[in-house]
């Protein structure tokens, strides 16, 4: 499908039913599957031969699903994980282990610096947090000899800060490491990372791609662009033979191309099993149908909404990547000329208490954890993510102690607009 629009291939990508076939993608809800010999199914745990055994691996609906996102990525292998906190993790743990080194944005989502800073630390992998706009100079400082790769955000969720794709990946490619990039907010559809140089793309599945609040999920992306042959000391669990698959080098067997996701899916999968289900994958597809439609609302609706904000003056700030003079609205419009996302954030004047009574007045915007969701929601992280944090601490991790989140769902701007009028003047 690569000819066709990005439109084209939401309704369309990964799934080509052949003469009398489902025409929806079929859900496969089985653990196994059956085999004629066992010679047969021992060429597939070799894998000498491509197919399906157990749904801890691999499951075809989830297969087809990943192709799709592949497609839309424009990359050339790609798989489904349970979550994408699963994601965020198996990037980097398939060329990153023990003694070694990561540098990833610090405008990051709040659970994968947790998961990067505190778990994989724990597991002896090293990071280093870098501002998204340090200067490719003192970028460079940060490489050490056992970096293994670079992590970034499209779009930070929830600091709204957009990345300068390009700088970091010419930084990483200087240095023989992969950039890998968590396109969720921005989506396939305002955002493709590989055209700008990344190599990975990882996605929470449970924001914009499901999209309705369904299932949560995650996939990852690999380009196919990154030579881990260059760097065989670097990515020896690419590069060198594999004991637990007979040998098997991925490299040579599945090609720079394939080797990333198939290591991920043989040995990750395998010994960690945190498989999307077949259910999930098939509501992140009816999602996937319709996220260029939806993606441009969403779009339509955050810059109404933020627009309108910056006109109240009882808003003290308002942060919107799309927004005219935002403080990234440069690297906006070179990497998403079309729309970012719907999320808004901003601030109440009055503080803490005003953005909470704020909140507690809207009618159409629920109080959730959650962003997005076809239906509008909002989160004042200082009184529920950001709980134990006093202003002083809040104000030191960025997050101000007014800040809300707004997700803007799928619903009239105007009325979206009224809901805040209307909660505002109830403070
Ligand atoms: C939500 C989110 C994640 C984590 O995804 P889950 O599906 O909740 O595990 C990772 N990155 C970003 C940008 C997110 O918004």
């Amino acid at each position: 499908m690569s000819n066709y629009n990005i439109d084209t291939k939401c309704v369309q990508g990964g799934y080509r039913p052949g003469n009398g076939e489902p025409r929806q993608v079929p859900i496969i809800q089985s653990t196994t599957f059956k085999y004629e010999s066992s010679s047969e199914m021992g060429k597939l745990f070799d894998l000498e031969a491509s197919g399906y055994f157990y749904s801890r691996l691999q499951n075809p609906t989830n297969d087809t699903v990943a192709a799709k996102i592949c497609e839309l990525e424009g990359g050339t292998a790609a798989m489904l994980t349970s979550s994408g906190q699963a994601a965020s993790f198996y990037s980097v743990f398939n060329i990153a282990s023990c003694g070694d080194h990561v540098i990833s944005s610090s405008a990051i989502y709040g659970g994968t610096y947790n998961l990067f800073a505190v778990t994989m630390k724990r597991m002896g992998i090293e990071f280093t947090f870098v501002s998204p706009d340090i200067s490719e100079e003192d970028l460079q400082k940060e490489f050490k000899a056992n970096t293994k790769a670079v992590f970034g955000e499209t779009i930070a969720n929830p600091a709204l800060k957009v990345l300068d794709i390009e700088k970091f990946a010419r930084a990483a490619h200087k240095n023989g490491v992969p950039l890998i990039i968590d396109n969720t907010f921005a989506t396939p559809v305002n955002c493709r990372p590989f055209e700008w140089g990344a190599d990975i793309v990882t996605h929470s599945t449970t924001k914009y791609m499901d999209g309705h609040g369904s299932g949560v999920g995650g996939c990852i992306v690999d380009s196919g662009k990154f030579d881990w042959t260059k760097y065989p000391d670097k990515f020896p669990g690419l590069c060198t033979p594999d004991d637990s698959y007979h040998g098997v080098t991925y490299t040579e067997r599945f090609g720079i191309e394939g080797a990333y996701i198939t290591k991920a899916t043989a040995q990750l999968m395998r010994d960690l099993g945190s498989i999307q289900s077949p259910q999930n994958a098939y509501l992140v597809n009816l999602g996937l149908e319709s996220l260029h439609v939806r993606m441009q609302r969403h779009c339509d609706n955050g810059l109404a909404v933020a627009k309108y904000l910056q006109s109240d003056d009882r808003i003290s700030w308002v942060v919107y990547p799309g927004l005219e003079g935002a403080p990234d609205y440069e690297l906006t419009k070179k990497y998403m000329p079309n729309g970012t996302c719907g999320v808004v954030s901003f601030g109440v004047k009055g503080g803490r208490a005003a953005a909470e009574k704020f909140m507690a007045g809207l009618k159409i915007a629920a109080i959730e954890t959650h962003v997005a969701d076809a239906r509008s929601c909002c989160l004042h992280p200082a009184s529920a993510t950001h709980r134990q944090m006093n202003d002083e601490e809040l104000i030191a991790a960025g997050v101000l102690p007014d800040l809300v989140r707004f997700s803007c769902g799928l619903e009239s701007s105007e009325d979206l607009i009224n809901d805040i009028k209307n909660a505002l003047d109830n403070i």
